[in-house]
């Protein structure tokens, strides 16, 4: 399989480069070779797509909603097609080993656009209210032209989380995948021309966050931005489309509990503890950094963890057997190797790990990749840096707790409030301290179980509305009222 020479942009229906003809290169993480180059857009580019958009809306928007659902479809066939060759571009371009893209990443693209498809169906928008005064209608209607702005760790899966809902009401989109990872992202503008949808509809524009994502965030005409991306890229966006009263819904950062207590099933919890740091290397905004275990359970927990941890087995993302793959670039992993080593001179003991591989633990074609060993460390109070900042790397702290008050205050001792899982055989437990989590999301006895019906976002600085569901169709249209006299 190859990789384009060139990613280029997809506006009105067609590939296009940038204006000035300006490139990034695009590299292999696992081997840190430069293998294609990325249309570098700025703000002349995102106004062409925004005018493609616009242009394409009207017709658009007032199709009726199964005519979009139709198409939604026919683009999920054609990734479903396609799967072999979108999970070597995701592999390829991430680090993620190829069995898990091939698994996870592009089955779930794919279910995502389907699910909008058929929530769009059953979807009845409008409603009708009567009071004795006065009757009303409530209509929602789609906002105009989406801005989504996706990151890194799961390319295509988010991309299409957010492109699918705002299709799927009605909305024309302006799209920019992360600049690490754009390979998928293009492949499935391509598509979307296969399937049939008219010129505008869906525009992908490549570049850095800095020039064209703040270029769509900025564009006056974009009125409702979805981002997903860490807290500090969400804070600049907002002191830009805050002040334009945009809509946004921003999906940030985590730093989230692993809750295990002395009853829980104990090789379930290992197990799912285990899955729920190192999935992805870490770089999932749901894993679970800090692990928090019942004291009575503490010992024998971190022994089974640790040697578990350290059996994964690291190496190239293209072989059938590696469970780990490569972080996304040289520079994540120098960030992941900062905090190991704060973490260390905070008083951690690192138990596994806590260093890349050596080269020759390495197959030859991946040497000079960005791997790190999956990294387990213990003995740092809950208020240290590295318990409190996300690292989105193979990297998780364990702490014992002492009952039920404890675990939730550890847990709540954190800026952000994404997600938890809590393990444990007692349901009412489990239902009682979810309920005191300050957090969007939590599983019991689970991670990363989804109904992609269940509204899907994070509290506090893990970002602001909810995703998924109703939700995102809601996010995408503009209610409006109209009442009169009865
Ligand atoms: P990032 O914030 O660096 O980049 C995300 C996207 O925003 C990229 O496309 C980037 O080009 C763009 N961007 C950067 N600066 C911008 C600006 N000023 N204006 C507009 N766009 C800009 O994040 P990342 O490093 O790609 O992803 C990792 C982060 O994403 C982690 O913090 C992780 O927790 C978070 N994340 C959150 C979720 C969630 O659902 N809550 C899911 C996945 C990842």
């Amino acid at each position: 399989m190859r990789a384009p020479e060139r990613v280029r942009n997809w506006i009105d229906g067609a590939w296009s480069d940038p204006r000035d003809g300006r490139a990034l290169p695009v590299v292999e993480p696992a081997t840190g070779i430069a293998f294609t180059e990325l249309a570098r857009s700025g703000a002349p580019d995102v106004e062409s797509a925004h005018a493609a958009a616009h242009g394409a809306f009207p017709a658009w928007a007032s199709r009726p909603a199964t005519e979009r659902a139709e198409m939604l479809d026919r683009l999920a066939s054609l990734v479903e097609r396609d799967l072999e060759r979108l999970a070597w571009l995701e592999s390829v371009d991430t680090g993620k080993p190829l069995s898990l893209a091939r698994a996870v990443d592009i089955p779930r693209a794919a279910a995502n656009l389907r699910f909008f498809a058929e929530s769009v169906r059953t979807w009845e928008p409008d409603r009708e209210l009567s009071a004795p005064h006065c009757a009303s209608r409530v209509i929602r209607r789609p906002v105009g032209v989406a801005g989504c702005i996706s990151p890194w760790n799961l390319p295509l899966y988010l991309f299409t989380w957010k492109v699918a809902p705002a299709l799927a009401a009605g909305c024309t989109v302006v799209a920019k995948p992360s600049e690490e990872t754009p390979l998928t992202a293009a492949a499935l503008a391509e598509l979307s021309g296969e399937a049939g949808f008219p010129r505008g509809v869906l525009n992908v524009v490549h570049g850095l966050g800095a020039e064209c994502g703040a270029a769509i965030v900025a564009h006056p005409g974009i009125p409702v931005i979805s981002f997903t991306g860490g807290t500090s890229t969400g804070e600049r966006i907002m002191s830009v489309a805050g002040p334009m009263f945009k809509t946004t819904a921003m999906e940030l950062g985590g730093k989230n509990p692993t809750i295990v207590f002395a009853d829980a099933d104990f090789d379930a919890a290992v197990d799912g503890a285990l899955n729920a740091a190192f999935r992805n290397q870490g770089q999932i905004c749901l894993c679970g950094s800090r692990i928090l275990v019942d004291r009575a359970a503490y010992a024998r927990f971190r022994d089974a963890f640790v040697a578990r941890a350290a059996a994964l087995r690291v190496g190239d993302p293209l072989e059938p057997s590696t469970e780990q793959g490569s972080l996304v670039s040289q520079a994540h992993r120098a960030k992941v190797a900062a905090a190991v080593e704060r973490a260390r001179s905070e008083g951690g003991r690192v138990l596994c790990g806590g260093r890349a591989p050596s080269p020759d633990e390495l197959p030859g074609r991946v040497r000079g990749g960005a791997f790190w060993m999956p990294t387990v460390i213990e003995g740092l109070p809950m208020g240290c840096a590295t318990n409190q900042e996300e690292i989105f790397g193979p990297v998780v702290t364990l702490q014992p707790f002492d009952g039920e008050d404890d675990a939730v205050a550890q847990a709540n001792d954190s800026a952000y409030g994404l997600a938890a899982s809590v393990w444990t055989a007692d349901r009412a437990r489990a239902m009682r301290v979810a309920e005191r989590l300050e957090c969007g999301i939590v599983w019991i006895n689970a991670w990363m179980l989804r109904d992609l019906r269940v509204p899907f976002g994070g509290a506090k600085r893990s970002g602001l509305g909810r995703e998924g569901g109703e939700d995102a169709l809601r996010l995408f249209t503009e209610p409006k009222s109209i009442s009169w006299p009865a």
